[in-house]
């Protein structure tokens, strides 16, 4: 299997190679095949792209939202269009079941071009502030050359929700994906080209953590949004503020979802089987503790097993397959440890715990993997560990179960399951979390503000709050009668 893209990096709407960056082999999850060779981006490649953006800004602010909009939706058309053939590709990219990447990856960055070009004419508007005879206005402007910085498990979701509000707030991009996936990211610069985008608005250069810095210091970026882990945030963050970056940071998480005696239990468990399993674990805003009040835990408990034990997993590019490789081989060496850990601090083992052994190669598989009886002190409570391991954790009463889940450094989203709507939303109240869900879990569409808290980050993606930080106010005082000063 092939997946070579033509050169390593997107600049100036055009492929680009340099052979002088370190090799990134790109390989696929599910075989350990090396599916495309590229190579990092030098410091000429770095210079070239921030170049680029910084040329082609301007002329792009300058034209209308209607305009700019227009050439996102069109991308949009073509995601759609190609959506096949992309999934595949983010299937090779990451090893995630086709089954999910065909519905969810590049339909939800198509959705993000359609969103954010359609919101455009009203969404920028500024304000008009009356001020007796004298009157001021706002106007909402870019901010200039923006960076994305990518994680690896939603690589095409992740280079449309931050391409999509840059580019029409009038920015420019340089977006660097995840070293471990590579691919994607130059699929939708080359779509927004065929969509009509300007040249070197939107360009793609590969790297890892040595190239980030590269971006984040530059002093003709204005901005840097990562899609990262919490220790990356905090570097980021720091060099970001050495020049007074706008940063936006969607860290990790560690979220409670709780589920009350009341709830409709088949849609909790699937609530949290799709909080722990989907995307193979990769999720960032997963329900990795999952508190059952204990008057239902031993028919959660089965029902959860039974359901879990039936899952599919296997070859990603069969459409029957619900559980692919971990992206990696460390990420599966970092989650066996987990479980490791999980065991060896008493927590009781499910269903799961290990390498499936029906799956054949060298794929990156791991057992969708349930504890339970897991105490708040576990390392497995504490820790992100970024796999399919779901905790099952005990509670008795309300406040309990708030004062517990909101023990925890982060704060990304947090779910609730019953059927009191009025605990529902007492409870979510009191969550200390940027995104919270009642009676579903994980969904995340375009129109709906996503971000954390804590340590989990800042800043919103998607909806209408994603423009405040793609854009900054620019208010303009106007004096209509004779300037009285008294000297
Ligand atoms: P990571 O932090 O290792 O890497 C993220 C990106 O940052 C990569 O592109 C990497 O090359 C780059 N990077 C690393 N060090 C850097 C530095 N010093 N300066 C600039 N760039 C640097 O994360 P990962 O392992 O790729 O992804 C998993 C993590 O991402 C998990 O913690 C997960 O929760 C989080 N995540 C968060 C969200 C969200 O929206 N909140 C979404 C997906 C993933």
């Amino acid at each position: 299997m092939k997946a070579q893209p033509i050169a390593s990096h997107f600049i100036d709407g055009e492929y680009v190679e340099d052979t002088d960056g370190t090799v990134i082999e790109s390989l696929y999850p599910a075989t350990g095949e090396v599916i495309a060779r590229l190579h990092a981006a030098t410091p000429a490649i770095v210079e070239r792209a921030i170049a680029a953006a910084r040329r082609a800004q301007p002329a792009w602010a300058a034209m209308s939202p209607t305009a700019r909009g227009r050439i996102l939706k069109r991308a949009a058309d073509i995601m759609r269009e190609r959506n096949r053939e992309l999934s595949e590709l983010e299937t090779l990219d990451t090893g995630k079941p086709i089954q999910e990447t065909i519905v969810a990856d590049p339909t939800s960055g198509a959705d993000s071009f359609e969103f954010f070009g359609g919101i455009a004419a009203a969404g920028l508007n500024g304000s008009y502030i009356p001020l007796g005879q004298d009157f001021a206005y706002t106007k909402r402007v870019p901010l200039g050359v923006c960076v994305g910085i990518g994680a690896w498990n939603y690589p095409q979701q992740i280079a449309c929700w931050k391409g999509a509000p840059a580019l029409i707030c009038g920015n420019a991009m340089v977006f660097k994906p995840s070293e471990n996936t590579p691919l994607g990211a130059l699929k939708i610069a080359e779509i927004l080209i065929e969509a009509g985008l300007p040249k070197g608005l939107y360009n793609v250069i590969q790297g890892d953590r040595t190239t980030g810095p590269l971006l984040v210091n530059h002093p003709d970026v204005a901005k840097v949004s990562l899609t990262g882990s919490v220790p990356t945030g905090r570097k980021v963050a720091a060099a970001a503020a050495g020049s007074l970056k706008h940063v936006t940071m969607e860290l990790g998480g560690k979220s409670p979802l709780i589920v009350f005696d009341d709830a409709d239990i088949d849609s909790a468990i699937g609530g949290a089987m799709l909080g722990n399993f989907y995307s193979t674990g990769q999720v960032c805003s997963n329900g990795t503790r999952v508190f059952v009040q204990r008057s239902i835990k031993e028919t959660f408990l089965s029902r959860l097993k039974a359901r879990t034990e039936n899952m599919v997993i296997g070859d990603p590019m069969d459409e029957a397959t619900q559980i692919g490789p971990m992206v990696s081989f460390d990420q599966r060496q970092k989650v066996m440890s987990y479980i490791e850990k999980g065991k060896a601090e008493g927590a009781t083992l499910v269903t799961g715990g290990g390498i499936p052994n029906h799956v054949t190669g060298e794929g990156y598989y791991v057992q969708p993997t349930i504890f339970a009886d897991v105490t708040d002190e576990m390392t497995i409570a504490r820790e992100e560990i970024f796999g399919p391991v779901m905790c099952v954790l005990d509670f008795d009463d309300e406040a309990e179960v708030i004062a517990r889940a909101n023990g925890t450094e982060f704060g990304l989203s947090g779910g609730v399951f019953t059927s009191d709507l009025t605990r529902g939303h007492r409870v979510v109240d009191q969550l200390e979390a940027g995104t919270l869900w009642i009676n579903t879990y994980n969904l995340c569409p375009v129109e709906i503000p996503f971000g954390g808290s804590k340590q989990s980050g800042f800043g919103r993606e998607n909806s209408l709050a994603a423009l405040e930080h793609y854009s900054e106010l620019k208010t303009v005082y106007v004096g209509m009668g004779k300037v009285e000063a008294p000297y």
